[in-house]
């Protein structure tokens, strides 16, 4: 069964996508029958999912609050934003700094429909929000209506949190994190976190692999050298490619308490010279 949008496009409901499956774990409410049967299919083989991507999505906050307020970053290329939900990064980084500049994006049409009906700016910041895939950079990067938002000659932060273990190895996921950061000047910097199989039995990581591609789609685990790869060549700040549950931990987080084998994903960022 397909809904359709009010601009026309098309939400295709017999498929599970990752931005809804998501959105279930998170407890929201953006998400269908086959998303939650899905989402369920993976808590089976990976019974912490949900609190796993709590974690991930507070390391989000805490690195958006970290780069607006340490680091003098004012604009964000977030690509992969997800279904909007709490502390949207422009809420985050606004927060910190009202001017920040917000380019949003993401391929999956749901995402765009609520993202453009919810997440607005300061009115002395600027967000805005398209629909392209990651593994096609020229259009992201060349999309007048992105270099209206953001101005490529200063620095930005590239957040690819949670995105790249869908992209898989035949399309690339370095050589394209390369090109992006090309296009952007020193002084900017790259945020990544990752899942991992690391702390898992390798029937288990299958199990999970196999539960996140049923019905299409890529999907891959990477471990603590795959994921540091991405860094070549930037200066990975403190403390380094670590846990999202390790990476500045805030001690209140109800997350924080998860292990890191519990959470599994990888998380760092670091300045690009
Ligand atoms: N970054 C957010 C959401 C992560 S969910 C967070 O960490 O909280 C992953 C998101 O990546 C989903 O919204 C999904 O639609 C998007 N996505 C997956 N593959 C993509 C691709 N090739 N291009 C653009 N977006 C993609």
């Amino acid at each position: 069964m397909d809904k359709t949008t009010a601009r026309g496009e098309e939400i295709d409901t017999s498929v599970a996508h990752p931005a809804r499956r998501y959105d279930y774990w998170l407890g929201g409410k953006d998400n269908f029958a086959v998303d939650r049967a899905s989402g369920e299919a993976v808590a089976r083989e990976f019974p912490t999912i949900s609190t796993a991507a709590r974690a991930n999505r507070a390391f989000l906050g805490r690195a958006v609050t970290y780069l607006a307020s340490q680091a003098g970053v004012r604009q964000f290329l977030d690509i992969g934003t997800g279904l909007p939900t709490a502390n949207n990064t422009h809420e985050v980084a606004q927060a910190v700094a009202p001017d920040a500049r917000i380019a949003y994006v993401d391929n999956d049409p749901m995402v765009m429909v609520h993202a453009r009906a919810l997440l607005t700016s300061t009115p002395q910041g600027r967000t805005g929000y398209f629909q392209a895939d990651l593994r096609d950079p020229d259009a992201i990067l060349s999309n007048p209506g992105l270099r209206e938002v953001l101005d490529l000659d200063q620095p930005v932060a590239l957040l690819l949190v949670a995105i790249l273990h869908f992209i898989a190895d035949s399309d690339d996921p370095i050589g394209l994190v390369r090109h992006y950061l090309d296009a952007l000047p020193a002084g900017s910097y790259l945020v990544v976190s990752h899942a991992t199989g690391d702390h898992m039995d390798p029937d288990q990581a299958d199990k999970i692999t196999d539960a996140l591609t049923r019905g299409g789609g890529s999907f891959q685990l990477r471990s603590h050298d795959d994921v540091a790869r991405f860094f070549t060549g930037l200066e990975l700040v403190p403390p380094g490619l670590v846990s999202v549950v390790e990476w500045h931990p805030a001690a209140d987080a109800p997350e924080g308490q998860l292990t890191v084998k519990e959470v599994s994903m990888w998380a760092g960022i670091a300045r690009h010279s």
